[in-house]
């Protein structure tokens, strides 16, 4: 049987029952009793519950393709296009077979397909100035293509992990640094996705697990526990979206956000406790589909809007008590909010700098647009009466 190079996995196991079994189709009813063809019986057998992967897009990742694309990541020969089209793979996590050339695929299915420890990632705890506090966590897979095994058959497969992704991909802060730089990391958000796809239920179970624990020790002590969904990847399938949200349904009291390139996942009803970002860096086919008038969103602002108006000594830039670069004086920042108004179509009353929106108590959904300064936290993107964050980048 030939494959062609993209084909949903549900159509790839049909037709290989189709190929095991031959055409041979069994009668529909025998004495009034429904009867499945044995290979109907064998595709729904491989396909087990529901859709399979969660729908996520995804192709075989072939071993000669793989060895050949080993070879290249050992030799430093990596092509630069190549980190768009095939996954991040360290090269710590690549091991030569004893007594050969060939790279030791199997001691990698091993490692990809070992669940991962801990599904969630830590960040920092934040105390805010009305005395209340915040413990922040994660969840992330590998950013725009991820490695992983199909379980059923030991194949290795490539998932578009980002298929929303634009322009982001060539700015991705998670194809670079930490998430990519440390063996460790790298296999670990490489197996959260192969537990993902291979076993939704048990990966729910085990994230519902980590949250559980997670409100006991911060929640019930009157810390508000908040998950980040996607420091990394994206809801690359409506199916995977259901589960983040049937998640959110269990905690009521956990606060969730996310950031999204996928307008069906920013412009879907959710759960009131989880807020979608539509965020900059789409593809266009995407964006087109926003009404950003209405759907909460980040854009990242031009330089030449603020630049000339951000406080510098020579070519430093001077920076408050926390660290942030900062506008010269209040005038400039008046200037620089008419400016962002005029350019975005805002009401000038509706902007507000991130401190101001921590001082701002809670208001009607979408009646703020809050500039964000490297520095400064995530609240605008967790808060339903924030509509557009704009991010400002030096
Ligand atoms: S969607 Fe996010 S994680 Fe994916 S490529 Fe774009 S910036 Fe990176």
């Amino acid at each position: 049987m030939s494959i062609p190079e993209k084909i949903p996995l549900k159509i790839l196991r049909k037709k290989l029952a189709q190929s095991l079994l031959g055409q041979s189709k069994t009668p529909k009813t025998i004495n009034g009793l429904a009867v499945t063809s044995l290979e109907d019986f064998v595709t729904e057998s491989l396909v087990l519950e529901g859709v399979p992967f969660l729908g996520a897009t995804m192709r075989p990742f072939p071993a000669d393709e793989l060895q050949a694309y080993l070879g290249r990541i050992q030799g430093g020969e990596k092509e630069k296009a190549e980190k768009y089209k095939l996954p991040y793979i360290h090269r710590g996590n690549i091991t030569i077979q004893d007594g050969s050339k060939a790279f030791d695929l199997d001691t990698l299915r091993k490692q990809i397909m070992t669940r991962p420890t801990t599904l969630l990632k830590q960040n920092e705890k934040m105390t805010h100035s009305d005395g209340s506090s915040s413990v922040f966590f994660n969840v992330g897979l590998p950013a725009l293509k991820g490695l992983a095994v199909n379980e059923t058959t030991g194949e290795f497969v490539i998932v578009d992990t980002c298929p929303g992704a634009g322009q982001c991909k060539v700015f991705c802060y998670a194809m670079k640094g930490g998430y990519v730089q440390w063996k460790a990391s790298s296999m670990a958000q490489t197996k959260v996705l192969n537990f993902l796809l291979n076993d939704p239920e048990g990966f729910k179970a085990a994230l519902k697990k980590e949250l559980q624990k997670a409100s006991e020790k911060f929640a019930l002590k009157g810390t508000q526990v908040v998950l980040r969904w996607h420091d990394a990847g994206d809801f690359f399938s409506p199916d995977y979206l259901d589960l983040a949200f049937e998640v959110a349904r269990a905690f009521p009291k956990i606060d969730f956000y996310a950031y999204t390139k996928m307008a069906s996942a920013a412009q879907a009803s959710r759960p009131d406790n989880f807020k979608m970002n539509f965020s900059q860096g789409a593809q266009p086919s995407q964006e087109k589909q926003i009404e950003f008038a209405r759907t909460k969103h980040s854009k990242v602002v031009q330089r030449d809007l603020f630049w000339d108006l951000i406080a510098k000594k020579g070519v430093s830039l001077l920076k408050d008590a926390k660290g942030r670069m900062q506008f010269t004086n209040g005038q400039a920042l008046e200037t620089f909010k008419s400016r962002l108004a005029k350019h975005y179509a805002l009401q000038v009353a509706s902007i507000l700098t991130y401190d101001e929106m921590m001082e701002t108590p809670k208001s009607p959904p979408n009646t703020w647009n809050v500039i964000v300064m490297p520095g400064d936290g995530d609240d605008s993107a967790n808060r339903s009466d924030v509509l557009g964050t704009y991010l400002l980048f030096h």
